[in-house]
């Protein structure tokens, strides 16, 4: 019989820390699947597991016990190696704190990602098509905390990558300021790139997503 493998499919993830004699369970049994070109959000409430799942499927982190299909390939069988090649050419991340370099320029801040991707798109063109266009030379501390998020979402577009992974986009941001960021998001996952975020904020969740799953204490 076929079984039909979704996109992104995790089976039976574990994810484990060890603390001395303690062992803390981030994910406990998570399983769910996204199809090619889908905006699909997980969401939880905090230490629930989320950033750990975005964290594995980017390739950051492994899980302790588990399966991680991306477009037909286990990461979880990455070596390092894989894993840097991987995180380079095939997922942008969008971190919870934008982690932005706070001496370089918003153009420099996405020009250095051109550095380690294959295809890096132009920078003045990627911070026109976030709404940067005249905020080329600013610093971060001199961009609002949206603009920074479109900052940080106009750096991982720069590898045109196939899957987007965002921690927390809305997080501390005005109800018109997410509005922006989402159709911003919107129009990245409208010209093919697969999206998955994860959101402590229901009504965000349910208002832009094509799929949503809730994670509850590391189940999903
Ligand atoms: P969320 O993003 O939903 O807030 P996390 O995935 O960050 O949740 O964390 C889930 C649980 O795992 C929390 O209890 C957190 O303290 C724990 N955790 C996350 N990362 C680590 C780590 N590196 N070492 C130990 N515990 C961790
Ligand atoms: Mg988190």
């Amino acid at each position: 019989m076929e079984t039909k493998i979704a996109y992104i499919e995790m089976q039976h993830s574990y994810k484990r820390y060890q603390m001395g004699s303690t062992t803390i369970t981030a994910n406990d049994d998570v399983s769910f699947g996204i199809e090619k070109g889908e905006l699909a959000i997980i969401l939880g409430a905090s230490g629930a597991g989320k950033s750990t799942v975005l964290n594995i499927l980017g390739g950051m982190d492994t899980n302790s016990e588990g399966s991680v299909v991306i477009d037909g390939r286990d990461i979880s069988n990455y070596s390092p190696k894989q894993l840097t090649a991987y995180r380079r050419t095939d997922t942008g991340f969008v971190f919870q704190f934008y982690n932005l370099v706070a001496n370089l320029t918003a153009k420099e801040n996405v020009e250095l990602a051109s550095q380690i991707v294959s295809d890096a798109q132009d920078a003045v063109k990627v911070l026109e098509d976030v709404g940067l266009g005249d905020r080329v030379d600013n610093f971060p501390a001199q961009l609002s905390g949206g603009e920074q998020q479109m900052l940080a979402l106009g750096r991982a577009m720069m590898g045109q990558p196939e899957l987007l992974l965002l921690d927390e986009p809305s997080l501390g941001l005005a109800p018109l300021i997410i509005n922006d960021i989402f159709r911003e998001i919107k129009r990245i996952n409208e010209l093919g790139t697969t999206i998955l975020l994860v959101e402590q904020n229901a009504k965000v969740a349910l208002k832009h997503s094509h799929r949503a799953y809730v994670l509850e204490t590391g189940k999903v």
